[in-house]
């Protein structure tokens, strides 16, 4: 079989087409109108996707080497994300599918993000989770620690109660006028920095929640008493202040999944999510293999932020259960429980 994904959450266009969990093209058109406003703004994200949409899928398949008669079914992300953004790929499906007459999967996309884990770039490439697995899932929109029980039966034990990881990397960033997304420049800037320069305060909550507002504010305040005495401060520390941002956000996130990992006597763990392209982070992580004898998964960094080989790759699962949706599936901006 043969399917085509279709991601549009965000502001990426996105478009993959599997064959028999085998991954053959993966399209993605990053929108670049967003960077100039520092942050992604939902009205021209929309009007991008329409742009982009067509060219991308077209792509996509030529890549693949695929005809539209060759389809068997379309997966598309169905929400969570910007509701303007989501409706060109959910439309853009059905419309695709009514026209081939064929069946459409919706797809969660944040269970998208942990099932890249399954992504099979060739027919021997195994070295996949299995189950039960623990995932950390940072994106820009969300910090969840996940039990996944199967491809469809994910638990979430943990989540951010404010502001996701993927977020205080990106405001943090804005505090100090590095640009957008401020996630990848960080990192880069804390490659060349003393991670132990700066304490920043850790979060206390109960469980496995996490919390990221209040290291914002913290960051802004130190910034903003310390420029008062140089204003040069910044500039002169980017490197030792981004070492430290990101050591304190991989303390704080690695600190939870630990206990989720003792607590449940879960040795197999995986990251996924935009932020899992952080190195610190991916460090972390190797760390706690050693450390504690897990078994962990990386995703590659093409499968960490948004992408359709996932979304494809979840509608797989999605047809072998003959699980289709409707034409009249509407997308949803937010989860509801
Ligand atoms: P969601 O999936 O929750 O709807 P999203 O799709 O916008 O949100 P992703 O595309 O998965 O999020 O991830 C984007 C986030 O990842 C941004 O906040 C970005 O700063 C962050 N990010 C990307 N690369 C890195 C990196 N190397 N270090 C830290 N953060 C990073
Ligand atoms: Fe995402």
């Amino acid at each position: 079989i043969t399917i085509l994904g279709i991601e549009s959450s965000c502001d990426d266009t996105a478009a993959a087409v599997i064959r028999d969990e085998v991954l053959l093209s993966n399209i993605i058109s990053s929108q670049k109108v967003h960077e100039s406003y520092g942050g992604v703004v939902p009205e021209l994200a929309s009007r991008a996707h329409q742009q982009n949409i067509i060219p991308v899928v077209d792509e996509a398949l030529k890549k693949a080497g695929v005809t539209k008669d060759e389809i068997t079914a379309i997966a598309f992300t169905r929400g969570p994300g910007l509701m303007g953004s989501l409706l060109v790929g959910t439309s853009f499906a059905k419309g695709l599918a009514a026209a081939l007459d064929i069946p459409m999967m919706d797809i969660n996309h944040l269970q998208a993000h942990v099932l890249a884990h399954f992504i099979k770039e060739d027919k021997e490439d195994t070295n996949q989770p299995s189950f039960p697995f623990l995932c950390l899932l940072v994106s820009g929109g969300n910090s969840q620690i996940i039990v996944v029980k199967s491809h469809k039966e994910m638990e979430i034990i943990g989540q951010t109660i404010d502001d996701a990881a993927g977020e205080a990397f990106d405001k943090c960033a804005k505090v100090m006028g590095l640009g957008y997304p401020g996630g990848p420049i960080v990192n880069k800037l804390a490659n060349q920095g003393n991670p132990d320069r700066f304490k920043f305060n850790k979060p206390h909550i109960a469980g496995y929640d996490y919390s990221f507002s209040g290291l914002k504010t913290s960051f802004l305040y130190f910034l903003r008493d310390e420029l008062k005495n140089d204003p040069g401060f910044i500039e002169k520390n980017k490197e030792d202040l981004c070492a430290s941002l990101q050591k304190t956000i991989i303390d704080i996130l690695m600190d939870k999944l630990r206990k989720a990992a003792k607590d449940l006597n879960i040795k197999e763990v995986a990251v996924a999510g935009g932020v899992s392209a952080n190195s610190g982070l991916r460090d972390a992580f190797e760390d706690h293999s050693k450390k504690y004898g897990w078994k962990i998964h990386i995703p590659k960094f093409g499968y960490t932020t948004d992408n359709a080989a996932m979304v494809a790759i979840s509608g797989y699962y999605k047809y072998q259960d003959n699980e289709f949706c409707e034409m009249d599936a509407a997308p949803f901006a937010r989860v509801t429980v």
